[in-house]
């Protein structure tokens, strides 16, 4: 799924005043270019006036030519317009219908709306399952009058309860609409208020049926180009009424509530695959019996400190080692022992090795170290160490093991096997000068 930029999304079409403009000068430019609001642009915010705010400055009984910076007016949050939409997640609630868009260096560069964010993140499927009668189960009050109620006193209402409109009835069959855009109308061509607003309500309205789904209430909507719709029951009667903001917000809501719940799945079945990876690494390169290195690991690690050997000109050697008459471990205390001494053996040369000597178990009872800085000699008086180390050891049930040792140094030139091989011969020569001793292989 992709989200656009707020840049993609807002609208730059956004008329603007200065704070020390007068109120009569912003309801004039909202009038002519047919806009239900005005950004007010104040010394370090911006803030908005909107058809409400005017009807209520009527209802008052303002005078017209106040300044806006006399009036209360809300401050309107901003965001930058190279953000995400997701951005503006967090503006997602009731009291917010409009974000200011800022350039880079603060000056407005349009307004997102409530619907403009709902409306471009798509939630398609959830509109196509979402029945109208759904959302007026959401005990949205409704503005209803009769078709004889007084204008001035719709109005006194409309300003007091916040409504942007009223569905006027007779015999709860809707009749007609009114809304705040043609009240202001009315109050600039100075009509009289004191009539019934059967006088000025547009009739007919066009309605849809509360089993409608939310994307065909939508569609309809975008098709007559209306801010809102009316819903009837199977009767005709007045069901109630839902603007497009609700229709997109509720859905989206919802939709978005869905999303957080599938981020969350994903990011745990990340974190699984994480830990599993992890785990298949372990595996790929340790020996399972004693947790040192394997083949593969060891033959890898070879590699890359052979390179560091032949960059920075140092000496490296290797131990290969083998477990004297292991075969009678095995006949004499079984299998389970045998490997015991195995994983003995294996901690008994992590403790006398350095760490960056590498460890490897090469198969069997035989293993192999890496010393990536050592001389022949050293690695010689290491072997050494390892052997009287080992033949110390008092390990369970057997006891005493010993084991044997074939020594060789690396040179530039020589491929693992190379190493290897001279160091089998090395313990070959172990093995046969009596075991439990240490041999070396020189390099030719
Ligand atoms: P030498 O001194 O000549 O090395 O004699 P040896 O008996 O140690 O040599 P040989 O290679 O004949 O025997 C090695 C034995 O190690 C044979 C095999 O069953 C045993 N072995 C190999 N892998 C394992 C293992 O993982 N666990 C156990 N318990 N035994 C193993
Ligand atoms: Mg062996
Ligand atoms: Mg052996």
């Amino acid at each position: 799924m992709k989200f656009p930029l707020i840049s993609d999304i807002a609208s730059t079409s956004v008329v603007s005043v200065d704070i020390t403009s007068s109120v009569a000068e912003a309801i004039g430019m909202m009038l002519d270019k047919d806009h239900r609001n005005v950004i007010v642009i104040d010394k370090d915010c911006f803030k908005i006036l909107t058809v409400i705010d005017i009807l209520n400055i009527q209802k008052n009984k303002l005078d017209l030519s106040v300044k806006l910076s006399e009036v209360h007016l809300d401050i309107v949050p901003v965001i930058g317009r190279e953000k995400n939409v997701l951005d503006t997640m967090e503006y997602l609630n009731n009291s917010i219908e409009y974000i200011c868009v800022i350039n880079p260096d603060k000056s407005l560069y349009g307004i997102v709306t409530h619907t403009d964010i709902t409306s471009n993140i798509d939630p398609d499927t959830l509109m196509d399952n979402y029945r109208l009668q759904d959302f007026l189960k959401l005990n949205r009050r409704i503005k209803w009058v009769k078709k004889d109620t007084i204008t001035f006193d719709l109005l006194k209402t409309m300003a007091n309860d916040a409504f942007d409109n009223a569905v006027i009835v007779e015999d709860m069959k809707p009749i007609g609409i009114l809304t705040t855009k043609d009240v202001m109308g009315l109050i600039r061509n100075k009509n009289d208020l004191n009539v019934s607003v059967s006088e000025y309500m547009s009739t007919p309205i066009e309605t849809v049926p509360r089993n409608s789904s939310v994307k065909e209430a939508l569609e309809f909507i975008k098709e007559k180009h209306y801010k809102r719709v009316v819903v009837v029951d199977n009767k005709g009667n007045l069901s109630g009424i839902v603007t497009q903001k609700e229709l997109i917000s509720l859905t989206y809501s919802r939709w978005a509530t869905l999303m957080k719940e599938y981020q969350k799945e994903l990011s745990e079945i990340n974190n699984i695959l994480k830990d599993k990876n992890k785990e298949y690494e372990t595996l790929a390169s340790t020996d399972s019996l004693t947790g040192l290195y394997n083949r593969y690991k060891f033959s890898e690690l070879y590699l890359s400190s052979y390179l560091a050997m032949t960059q920075r000109h140092n000496e490296m050697s290797m131990i290969l080692m083998d477990i004297d008459f292991f075969k009678k471990v095995n006949d004499t205390y079984g299998h389970n022992t045998g490997d015991n001494v195995l994983v003995q053996v294996s901690h008994a040369l992590l403790k006398t090795l350095r760490n960056i000597d590498i460890v490897c178990r090469w198969g069997g009872e035989e293993f192999i170290v890496l010393l990536p800085t050592a001389n022949l000699e050293n690695a010689l008086y290491l072997a050494e160490k390892l052997r009287v180390y080992i033949e110390e050891l008092d390990i369970d049930i057997v006891g005493k093991v010993t084991a044997s040792f074939g020594v060789t140094q690396i040179i530039e030139g020589d491929e693992m096997e190379d190493a290897v091989a001279r160091a089998d011969e090395a313990l070959y020569l172990a093995k046969n000068s009596g075991r439990n001793c240490v041999k070396s292989k020189l390099a030719v």
